[in-house]
Formats: C-alpha cells, sequence, structure tokens
C-alpha cells in the first residue's frame, strides 16, 4: 500500500485466511442493494472451509438473531482504489473521501454487512449458515463472522451523513403473463422468487443519474436485465414509479 518502511511492531502485509464462502441468489453486481437489510426476501449461505469448517467455531450464534459478515469484495478488488469516490446514490456528481463511504473501492478490498442468520445446517459435513438480507454477490469470500450486539452495535441517533435514512423510493412492480407462468413453474425451487423481484426491482437499482433523468424527463424507455439465481429477467419502466417484469429465462 505505500512504500514507507513499516512501524515498529507492524508488519506492512498481513495475510488472512478465507473462512467461507457465499451462496447468493445475486449472480452479478447490477441491482444488489446497497446495503443488507433492504431485501429481506434475499436469502443465502456461507458455507465454512478448510479449518473453519468445524461446527465448534459456531457453537453459541445460535443464540444470535444477526450476524456481522466480514468480506472481501472479490468482484472489484482488481480495479484498485482512489481517495475520492463518487458515491452512486448522489448520481455520480459529488466526490467523497473513501472512508466517508461504503465504497467497494477502498485501500483494502473489505466489507461488511449485518444479516439475518436463519439457521445453521450441516450438509455433506459442511458447515452451513442460512442467512437472508444479504447485499454480496455470488462466491463472495468471507474472512470473519461476529456476532451482532444490538446495545453496541446500534446507536439510535447518530448522524449517518448522506445515508441517514434507507433510500426510501420503492417502485410497483408488475409481471407479465410469461413471467408469471416461469414464477408458477418455479415455485418449487425458488418459492421467493416473486417477492425477491418485487423488492430487488422496487429499489429501482438502475443508477441514480437515471433515476434523477425520469424524474425530469421522458421516461426511461430502456429494458433492463438482472441475474437472480440462474434467472435472467427483463424489465423496463412503464410510469415513472411502475416496473414491468417482461421476461423470465
Ligand atoms: N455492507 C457492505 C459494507 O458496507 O461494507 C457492502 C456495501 S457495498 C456499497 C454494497 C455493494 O457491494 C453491492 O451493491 C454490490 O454491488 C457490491 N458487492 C457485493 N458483494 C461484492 C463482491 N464480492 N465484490 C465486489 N462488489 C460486491
Amino acid at each position: 500500500m505505500s512504500n514507507n518502511p513499516p512501524e515498529q511492531g507492524h508488519d506492512e502485509t498481513i495475510t488472512f485466511d478465507i473462512i467461507g464462502e457465499v451462496s447468493s441468489p445475486y449472480k452479478e453486481k447490477f441491482a444488489i442493494p446497497r446495503q443488507p437489510g433492504l431485501v429481506k426476501a434475499a436469502k443465502g449461505k456461507i458455507t465454512l472451509l478448510d479449518d473453519a469448517n468445524n461446527i465448534d467455531l459456531l457453537r453459541g450464534i445460535e443464540e444470535y438473531s444477526h450476524i456481522w459478515v466480514i468480506f472481501i469484495f472479490h468482484a472489484t478488488q482488481q480495479q484498485g482504489w482512489k481517495p475520492l469516490v463518487r458515491p452512486p446514490r448522489l448520481g455520480g456528481n459529488k466526490k467523497l473521501g473513501v472512508f466517508a463511504t461504503r465504497s467497494t473501492f477502498r485501500p483494502n478490498p473489505i466489507g461488511m454487512s449485518v444479516v439475518k442468520l436463519d439457521k445453521i445446517e450441516l450438509n455433506n459435513k459442511r458447515v452451513e449458515l442460512n442467512i437472508s438480507g444479504l447485499d454480496l454477490l455470488d462466491h463472495t469470500p468471507v474472512i470473519d463472522i461476529k456476532p451482532y450486539i444490538p446495545y453496541s452495535d446500534s446507536i439510535i441517533n447518530a448522524h449517518a451523513g448522506f445515508a441517514q435514512q434507507a433510500p426510501s423510493k420503492l417502485l410497483t412492480v408488475t409481471f407479465s403473463s410469461q413471467a408469471t407462468k416461469v414464477i408458477q413453474a418455479n415455485k418449487k425451487d425458488t418459492p421467493d422468487l416473486e417477492t425477491l423481484i418485487c423488492q430487488v426491482l422496487g429499489q429501482d437499482p438502475r443508477p441514480a443519474y437515471k433515476q434523477l433523468t425520469t424524474k425530469r424527463a421522458s421516461i426511461d424507455t430502456k429494458v433492463y436485465g438482472i441475474s437472480l439465481y440462474h434467472f435472467n429477467i427483463k424489465w423496463c419502466l412503464i410510469t415513472d414509479t411502475k416496473i414491468e417484469v417482461i421476461e423470465i429465462i
């Protein structure tokens, strides 16, 4: 990270072991919510790996409803970082210091998300944590898991700059008859697909500058695609508050 000699007692480089890997319905970055908890229907798993694949490491964690997942932004880490970033939520118009944001492009590509811990399972000798509300890409490497402690981790009346409130705009989502048929046909394997699509698209995953344009001018006619589970979902805006899912493949 720097050319300066390391301070006494500090190693310049620290290596971490990957202790788990995320399985997520989000197969690409586009449309993943900006923070955990915004899309509660997003369900995934953390599979523990190597020496961490031992149920003893989790003893007692079932007493906690939520956990911190500390992970690597593996899909963007090669792109490096800059001291100033343009938070997407501000429409890309304003630059802020990287440490004043949750940007994925950081000096150390480490992310942290609070997710709901639904269940712990042992599957073919693999320890799996079932989680929901995640904002994580499929295959995200996990480097630590910690219990969420409300008395310390939740600070009432804390100031949070431009991110004081969760994004409030919620769009309604309708489905074409083709999309409805596919959802029905896959009810057994992906029972929450419809809810997941509604919650993900309801947040309006388009870049903030597109959302601003829609408010000001004519409607955005572009057909967008998102990948959830193994589905490719095509959708577009039909009014400035309504999305239509055109096709699910
Ligand atoms: N809650 C975490 C935090 O505050 O550190 C992540 C916040 S970051 C703004 C959330 C975004 O990270 C998601 O919308 C998604 O685009 C991106 N993301 C999630 N998993 C990723 C991964 N493994 N590699 C790169 N980007 C990822």
